[in-house]
């Protein structure tokens, strides 16, 4: 089969999959997502990205209409029937159709989609070449914690990035960097690894989480605290991570090259790790 959709409970063929142009996601943006991707196959941390999903939903007051168990078996159901050799997932849960009016409806029936395509690695080379990041003030709203589906900044900032000829655009709020607009951000001087803090300024990434805990386990001093845009730009390593773009060095931030201009040995350190844990 190809492209997967699925709507509350039922898989179809992606292009047969509709919602209501009542639903509370398309009219308010008020929903929440999550996008997972494989490894050989299998889900990688399904659970930890389905847990905050559920964080996600209930910062919005959304109850999730199944359980996370539920949500996981369809999830692995969607791979299995696209069959592709590595797949992304893409769940989004929205509060509904009902009747447009900005209050919450009195008994809301919460939408569910998933849309399974087939996953196209980064090439290699990307990773051992790294990547141009520009920078655009952090326009986004005051929870950037809760992952929902409101995105037109971060949307407006990756067509700034892609017409600029960069691979992602980073944010800077009040002259800090907090993150990309797909990726957290880290950075690394003098053996410390640096990167913005758990809060409402960033989505807290799960693969932030992991490379946070192989950085500690190889040794590092971990600091989760903000950066100025200078700090940054004159860091000795930059890089992103994301379940997308896994570890990926910086090497340009807008017209400042990054050290020697090539990933650093911290970040290839943590990629290989990284690397170890989706094997
Ligand atoms: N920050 C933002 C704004 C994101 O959209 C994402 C992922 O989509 C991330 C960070 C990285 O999160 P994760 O590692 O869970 O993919």
């Amino acid at each position: 089969m190809p492209d997967i959709g699925f709507v509350n409970g039922r898989f179809c063929a992606l292009a047969d999959a509709v919602v209501s142009i009542e639903d509370r996601g398309f009219q308010f943006g008020d929903g929440v997502y999550e996008v997972v991707r494989t490894y050989a196959g299998r889900p990688f941390e399904l659970d930890a990205h389905l847990a905050r999903l559920e964080r996600s939903a209930h910062a919005l007051h959304l109850s999730l209409p199944v359980t996370r168990a539920r949500l996981a078996e369809d999830v692995r159901d969607g791979i299995r029937r696209a069959g592709y050799p590595e797949s992304k997932v893409y769940l989004q849960i929205t509060r509904g159709p009902a009747s447009r009016d900005h209050q919450f409806p009195a008994t809301p029936a919460p939408t569910i989609v998933m849309t399974v395509r087939e996953l196209h690695p980064l090439a290699r080379a990307i990773f051992a070449r790294g990547v141009r990041v520009i920078t655009l003030e952090d326009q986004r709203w005051g929870r950037c914690d809760i992952k929902s589906v409101n995105l037109l900044p971060n949307v407006l900032a990756r067509q700034r990035a892609a017409q600029a000829g960069a691979f992602e655009a980073i944010f800077v709020r009040e002259g800090v960097v907090t993150e990309g607009a797909v990726s957290n951000l880290m950075l690394v001087q003098d053996g410390v690894l640096i990167t913005a803090p758990e809060g409402p300024r960033i989505l807290s990434g799960v693969t932030r989480s992991l490379v946070l805990s192989e950085a500690r386990q190889a040794g590092l001093s971990v600091e989760e605290r903000y950066s100025g845009l200078e700090i940054v730009a004159s860091a000795q390593e930059v890089f992103l991570t994301g379940t997308t773009v896994e570890v990926l060095g910086v090497v340009r931030i807008d017209e400042k090259v990054i050290s020697s201009g090539h990933p650093g040995p911290v970040t290839q350190m943590l990629a290989t790790r990284f690397r170890t844990l989706t094997a």
